[in-house]
């Protein structure tokens, strides 16, 4: 054990692991949880690993709630796999149990730890390198759409209340905007109008699920590069890790976010605007592998509102980095002055320049098709 970690010895012990663990190291990039890669001796001398994490208990309340989501959708990845002739103990995460048969286990301070099968061959990139780096993450995402179709998501719980909810958030932003906390607001007034004049698009998405012309889909909700595990011998998308948020949601939503994110030309803090705009090159490599992965399972309405996606969570982001500004940046975190207003203002930038690009989005999504 190299690692200091209250509870760490405690927790590696109360797996359920084959052979003797005999060296446990922090493991990855990941920023929520505490990861560490842990080897252990079989009798025949060769080695097998796992994956234990601290799950971080301040960014995720209801680990409860979280664990019972991952098993959920877990176990059913891995039936379906196993049906369509794929490798089970590659292509989904597998929990592995405690001692006591529990998904996860609860160290004397309270520390939640759980133990995934490592996924052997594989790595995940932090940054796109080129554009199939990003086809394959679209692809691996869109097949988790696709083997999750007839998931019950309503039965998944919402970990993070309202996390997309687009009208909730609208509101949010309003009271920060009225509340002026710091006296900021006189100085973004142009941005707060820029919020206030795209409200209709803050319920579109929430609008057509309730009156069901869009589906409740088992989402991701963080559908970044790094959350991809890449074959090393193929270079091909595997596996769709960190389930941390997998919740009930619109499966717009997620194509969305890797617009927004993935899409862009810029960094999501760039303070040249000019350097912000989004790709439709990159635009369509991502549609194409999500909708290739999802294999004909979205409905023409969820097709339909793939753009609608892409602008309602860039939108959404700007108005939370806004109303974080306004409030006194006390959700995201800053490294200089003024940090989330740029954030904020490369979200619209975004925006508008997928408003102009709107037919050429709608074309590429019918190419697609
Ligand atoms: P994030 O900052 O993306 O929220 P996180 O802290 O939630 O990350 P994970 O994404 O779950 O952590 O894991 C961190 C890294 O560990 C992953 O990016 C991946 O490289 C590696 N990893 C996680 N699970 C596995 C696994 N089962 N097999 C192999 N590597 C894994
Ligand atoms: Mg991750
Ligand atoms: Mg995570």
């Amino acid at each position: 054990f190299e690692s200091r970690v209250p509870g760490i010895e405690e927790a590696a012990g109360a797996f359920l692991l084959e052979g003797d663990p005999f060296i446990c190291r922090p493991y990855g990039s990941g920023h929520i949880n505490t990861t560490f890669r842990v080897s252990c001796r079989l009798g025949d001398g060769s080695h097998r690993h796992y994956i234990l994490q601290q799950m971080n208990k301040n960014v995720f309340t209801k680990p409860d709630q979280l664990m019972e989501n991952v098993v959920g959708v877990t176990t059913f990845l891995r039936k379906k796999i196993i049906e369509q002739g794929g490798d089970p103990d590659r292509e989904t995460l597998n929990i592995i149990k405690t001692k006591a048969g529990k998904n996860y286990f609860v160290d004397s301070l309270d520390g939640y730890w759980r133990v995934y099968q490592f996924i052997e061959d594989a790595f995940s990139y932090d940054l796109v390198e080129k554009p199939d780096d990003f086809y394959q993450s679209a692809l691996a995402f869109g097949n988790f759409q696709h083997l999750l179709a007839d998931y019950p998501a309503a039965t998944l719980h919402e970990t993070i209340e309202g996390f997309h909810d687009t009208a909730a958030r609208f509101e949010a932003f309003k009271k920060a905007a009225a509340a002026d906390v710091m006296g900021r607001a006189a100085g973004v007034q142009e941005e707060i109008r820029f919020v206030m004049e795209n409200e209709i698009y803050t319920h579109v998405l929430g609008d057509l699920l309730a009156k069901k012309e869009l589906p409740l889909r088992v989402t991701h909700n963080d559908t970044k590069l790094n959350n991809v595990m890449i074959d090393k011998a193929t270079g091909k998308g595997l596996c769709v890790i960190d389930l941390d948020t997998v919740m009930p949601g619109l499966s717009v939503n997620d194509f969305g976010d890797s617009i927004r994110f993935g899409a862009s030309t810029a960094l999501e803090d760039e303070q040249d605007l000019s350097k912000v705009s989004c790709s439709m090159e990159l635009f369509e490599v991502y549609t194409k592998g999500f909708m290739e992965g999802c294999h004909g399972s979205l409905t023409e309405k969820e097709t339909e509102m793939l753009p609608m996606g892409a602008l309602v969570m860039t939108l959404e982001c700007g108005m939370r980095f806004l109303a974080d500004y306004l409030s006194g940046d006390t959700y995201f975190k800053i490294h200089r002055e003024k940090h989330n207003l740029d954030r904020a203002r490369t979200q619209f930038k975004l925006v508008s320049d997928m408003k102009e690009k709107w037919e050429t989005m709608k074309e590429i999504v019918a190419k697609c098709r």
